[in-house]
């Protein structure tokens, strides 16, 4: 269920005045940084980013920077999730594939902007957290995946657009595969530990066409399903 036209913010017991207050202003700083799709802000707007993060970097849950998560993992900057929410041109009737769930926070806003929302991760702990806070947060347009993200989900494919939050080696074909025609996929691509490029993909036939959109770092793709955490 697409659920954009509720202020769902409103309903969540866990989420107080100090979130909205915070998250307005990030807001403010993410259209000054040009973010300029009134629904994409309005997505972030909804989502309190501090819910999808431990106790300890709660006081920084509103900064525009990258955070530590469990399993030696990384939530990106608010400003990266929305350059790249942006850039996917979601609909509403959208089906929408992400690829390394994390917190949960980057699935949680597509929710507001898709009518479903597939995400998959190679960390049963991650997924079964990221899980948990939807729950609580009510958001059931989300479904989660514990898998290998190079494979994409065939089963359940193909996808209006395709979203991967950790940096591939190289331009994932398969996922590419699993886009419909027309579809869109944004991917950092690039080598572990060192400066990639967010890469979107727009899949013409069998024809891909890739615009390069800035420099990003991410942590990697990691190939199989990690057998501890
Ligand atoms: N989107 C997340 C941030 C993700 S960090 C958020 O909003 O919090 C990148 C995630 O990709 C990590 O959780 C990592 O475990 C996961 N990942 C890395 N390789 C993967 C793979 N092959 N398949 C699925 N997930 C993968």
């Amino acid at each position: 269920m697409n659920d954009i036209t509720d202020d769902s913010f409103d309903s969540w017991d866990d989420s107080n005045e100090g979130d909205r207050i915070a998250t307005a202003e990030l807001i403010l700083l993410l259209r000054r940084q040009g973010i300029r799709d009134a629904r994409v802000l309005s997505a972030l707007e909804r989502v309190p980013r501090r819910l999808f993060l431990s106790a300890n970097s709660h006081t920084l849950a509103y900064a525009d920077r990258a955070l530590p998560i469990e399993c030696g993992q990384t939530i990106s900057a608010p400003s990266i999730v929305a350059l790249m929410t942006e850039a996917l041109e979601i609909e509403p009737t959208h089906r929408v594939l992400e690829i390394g769930t994390g917190s949960g926070y980057q699935a949680a806003v597509l929710s507001k902007l898709a009518e479903h929302v597939d995400t998959m991760e190679r960390y049963r702990t991650l997924m079964e957290l990221a899980e948990q806070r939807m729950a609580t947060l009510g958001i059931t347009n989300v479904n989660f995946h514990l898998g290998d993200g190079f494979e994409g989900l065939p089963e359940k494919a193909p996808f209006d657009r395709i979203i991967v939050t950790a940096a591939a080696p190289e331009l994932p074909q398969t996922l590419a595969g699993q886009l419909v025609g027309g579809g869109i996929m944004v991917v950092p691509v690039g080598p572990s530990g060192g400066i990639q490029e967010l890469i979107k993909v727009r899949r013409r036939g069998s024809r891909l066409e890739e615009t390069a959109l800035c420099s990003v770092r991410f942590v990697p793709m990691v190939p199989g399903v990690a057998s501890r955490l």
